[in-house]
């Protein structure tokens, strides 16, 4: 045999051999499921499944998120994993009623025009495009109404505070228009606590309906996060219909609202417009909210019944009135949420801790749904050793975390599962989550648990429509899921947690 074929032969075998040999240590069976159940294209898949418009954009209560839930529950099942819900279920289910949105719903601003000599005045009327104009208000009531604008700053009344938008001005049966937070800026934990109630749009919107307002435009984001009340329409607006309702009143928003900020002092007034608020809504009280929690078994007979934790909200804001996809907020994170799942169901080795997967509801509509399991928790809280919550992982460059600050240890985990073999630039740090709180990581943080917040970072929409799939970015999605992978491994298999 001459020594050519002798090289080439060997190489062959070498070949074979090599590909033949199964995974032998538990990080090589770690890293072959990994490699198997936690690629971009299949996280991709997922996030493109939950944002598929059959599923109505998911609001909490309605029929698309129930849908959402049984495809969750689906590939529980197909996976194994053990159901945690309350009757050997996998659903945690609780009231949660809720106000569905319907085409037909519009908003327009009416601006006066003196004609004539008799300078009698007509209305010129400006419709504006849905979501560089205006978003339905998602609990809004059910109506049409038009009325005079009248602006009132934060829709603040703190008398406790000596702050009140709505003194001095009588908004009986008009449209209110007012912006979120409120005109404290300090970030000082005392402050904050001050202002929190006034911080809520609930508070807000119970404020607007006791001065008698019949309705309100809501220079703020769309979010269903709010109370409904049957008389009471609304809409979300954008800056260029702030802008538009400024005009002519010799005031500009940007100097308004930069010197309430200065001087702690409202500065409300008639704008001498009027808008009109069609809102089609059906409210919903029977409907009902639907947290899904599986479990991957630890495989230490002593350890198997703590827990690691991986949460994140499949809700989104619905229809309002039209389609918007959440494909960063938060399907890429469910997204991250089944890619574990499913490759720890499959690894040929299972970490020390049980793994609890819970997808929750109702975030965008108040955090119902990780409010709902700290008051009716399925897993004595002690066994819980760490949470993992997951917000818009699909999007940017970078990876980031917020850990409580109860529980910094969990800083380490969170650069080592990095350093595995993810190595993404990662932005950690300590979150006092002292502001309302935005995310279930902070009401799990609040009642006391040892969480961290993760997120992608660097890109992305937020509750418009181009958060979309074509917003995703499936290479940082991959990183951000297999990061997860192993901070879930390196938590449930950790010392002294
Ligand atoms: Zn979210």
């Amino acid at each position: 045999m001459k020594k050519g074929t002798l090289i080439i032969l060997s190489f062959l075998c070498a070949t074979v051999l090599f590909a033949q040999r199964q995974p032998a240590t538990d990080e090589e069976k770690y890293l072959d499921a990994m490699h198997r159940h936690i690629t971009s294209a299949k996280l991709f898949g997922y996030v493109c499944q939950f944002s598929d418009t059959t599923l109505r954009g998911r609001l909490a209560g309605s029929e698309g998120m129930a849908q959402a839930v049984e495809i969750v529950k689906g590939y529980f099942a197909q996976w194994n994993l053990l159901p945690a819900g309350p009757d050997g279920g996998y659903i945690q289910e609780y009231p949660h009623p809720t106000v569905e949105i319907e085409e037909g719903s519009t908003m327009e601003i009416l601006f006066p025009l003196q004609t004539g000599k008799s300078k009698e005045t007509v209305w010129l009327h400006k419709s504006y495009p849905w979501a560089d104009g205006w978003f339905a208000g998602n609990y809004s009531g059910n109506g049409d109404i038009t009325a005079e604008v009248v602006y009132a700053g934060f829709g603040v009344s703190a008398p406790e505070l000596g702050y009140d938008d709505y003194q001095g001005i009588d908004v009986k049966g008009k449209i209110v228009l007012i912006e979120g937070e409120t005109p404290n800026r300090s970030r000082s934990a005392d402050s904050i606590a001050l202002w929190y109630k006034h911080t809520l749009h609930q508070t807000k919107l119970a404020n607007a309906v006791a001065h008698g307002a019949a309705g309100m435009l809501y220079y703020w984001v769309p979010g269903p996060n709010a109370l409904y009340q049957p008389d009471f329409i609304y809409c979300n607006i954008t800056e260029s219909v702030v802008e538009d309702l400024f005009l002519g009143t010799g005031k500009t928003y940007k100097e308004t609202i930069r010197k309430i900020y200065e001087t702690h002092k409202p500065a409300s007034f008639h704008t001498g417009k009027k808008a009109r608020i069609k809102m089609v809504s059906t409210y919903k009280p029977q409907a009902t909210g639907k947290n899904i929690l599986g479990i991957v078994k630890g495989s230490d007979p002593q350890l198997a019944d703590e827990y690691v934790v991986i949460s994140a909200h499949l809700d989104h804001l619905g229809m309002i009135p039209y389609h918007i996809a959440g494909a960063n907020d938060n399907n890429a994170s469910t997204a991250a949420l089944l890619g574990v799942a499913e490759a720890l169901s499959e690894s040929a080795v299972k970490p020390k801790r049980s793994v609890l997967f819970l997808s929750l509801d109702g975030e965008e509509a108040g955090l119902t749904g990780s409010s709902w399991y700290i008051r009716h928790p399925l897993i004595p809280k002690e066994k819980i050793k760490a949470i993992v919550n997951l917000e818009q992982m699909g999007a940017g460059e970078a990876l980031s975390a917020a850990y409580a600050a109860h529980s910094p240890h969990l800083e380490s985990y969170l650069l080592e599962a990095n350093n595995k073999y993810v190595h993404r630039r990662l932005y950690t740090q300590s979150s006092p989550y002292l502001t309302r709180p935005r995310t279930d990581g902070a009401v799990f943080a609040k009642a006391g648990y040892p969480v961290a917040d993760l997120r992608s970072a660097g890109g992305g929409y937020y509750h418009h429509p181009l958060d979309n799939p074509d917003s995703i970015n499936p290479e940082i999605l991959q990183s951000a899921t297999q990061w997860l992978y192993w901070l879930a491994i390196l938590l449930a298999d950790g010392e002294g947690l």
